[in-house]
């Protein structure tokens, strides 16, 4: 990774962001990298948890922001409970995916927000989750008809995806939850 710091660098406003969405103090990082050696995603990921930090502190925005970690974390803080200096991740983690989506760097290709968003769809509609549905509005929000549908009749018949949706749950509870969650304003620097 080449890293030119010039003495004109601009303020690192997307640290500034991160700390503010999510108050964790990034710049107590020791490098030990024990939550990278850790984290259950690192292997699948480009970028470790220790680095997105490090980019973060030199201030490497674009790259931080672009970051399949951002979207692959699955928030299991392993990486916190490992952690010397107690830097919870996966809140660094939904600061960025915040940043992300309010910046609209998202690349369109991933399609990890529309998926977030089907998912917690269903659970607003049944109360819990209801793959099929949630697979149904990714499916129209995408334009990705045809992608795994080869893996359907086999899901189906191991009992891994369910017609209908289950009724079970208590949906207005689940609702209260969704009322309830704080409106948090973000006033990102541009
Ligand atoms: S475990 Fe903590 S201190 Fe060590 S590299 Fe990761 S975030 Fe930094
Ligand atoms: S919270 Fe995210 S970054 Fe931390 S160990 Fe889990 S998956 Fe990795």
């Amino acid at each position: 990774m080449d890293v030119i710091i010039s003495k004109d660098r601009k303020e690192n406003t997307l640290l500034d962001d991160v700390i503010a969405l999510s108050g964790i103090d990034i710049s107590a990082c020791l490098q030990c990298k024990k939550c990278s050696n850790g984290c259950p995603v690192n292997k699948m990921t480009k970028s470790s948890p220790s680095e997105v930090i490090r980019r973060l502190q030199l201030g490497l925005s674009g790259s931080v922001l672009n970051s399949d970690l951002v979207w692959m974390c699955a928030s299991c803080e392993t990486c916190y409970s490992r952690c010397p200096m107690k830097i919870n991740m996966a809140m660094v983690m939904d600061a960025l995916r915040i940043i992300s989506v309010k910046k609209n760097s998202l690349k369109k290709k991933s399609h990890v927000s529309i998926f977030n968003k089907s998912f917690l769809r269903t659970v607003r509609i049944f109360g819990r989750t209801y793959d099929l549905g949630m697979i149904a509005m990714y499916k129209v929000r995408t334009s990705s008809y045809l992608q795994d549908t080869e893996k359907f009749p086999m899901m189906l018949k191991k009992g891994k995806i369910a017609l209908l949706p289950s009724f079970k749950a208590d949906r207005s509870y689940v609702k209260r939850i969704f009322k309830n969650i704080p409106k948090k304003k973000v006033s990102l620097n541009e």
